[in-house]
């Protein structure tokens, strides 16, 4: 993740705030994916938060990410969105993956999220 893009609007995430996100199941890049998924977010009116991504909520102000939250997969309202399907990050194998806690399947929604979060251009 290139930092000194000058088109993308950076967001400080704090490193606690990275490791809270990788509790709640987040991996990889945490802080690329946070700063990402507060770039892209929109608003939203939640008493967790200001911003939402898919799953997400985000507490943004003053160029900082405070909070983030999992609003979970009973937010959504399209259809199939709880079905399940591989891994995209094990490719359904399970492994040694924190995406899926190793079962190899997470619900499509979840899948087309990280699938939107690493699609966004930087
Ligand atoms: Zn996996």
């Amino acid at each position: 993740m290139d930092a000194e893009n000058s088109s993308y609007r950076e967001f400080e995430v704090s490193d606690e705030l990275v490791e809270r996100a990788r509790e709640m199941g987040l991996f990889g890049n945490v802080r690329g994916r946070i700063k990402k998924m507060a770039h892209y977010s929109t608003p939203y009116t939640h008493p967790r938060g200001n911003r939402r991504f898919g799953e997400f909520v985000l507490t943004v102000g003053g160029g900082r990410v405070v909070s983030i939250e999992k609003i979970g997969v009973g937010i959504s309202m399209l259809a199939g969105d709880n079905d399940p399907v591989p891994c995209p990050d094990c490719d359904g194998d399970g492994g040694f993956c924190l995406t899926c806690n190793h079962t190899g399947v997470v619900t499509r929604g979840l899948a087309a999220e990280l699938a939107r979060i690493d699609a966004a251009v930087v």
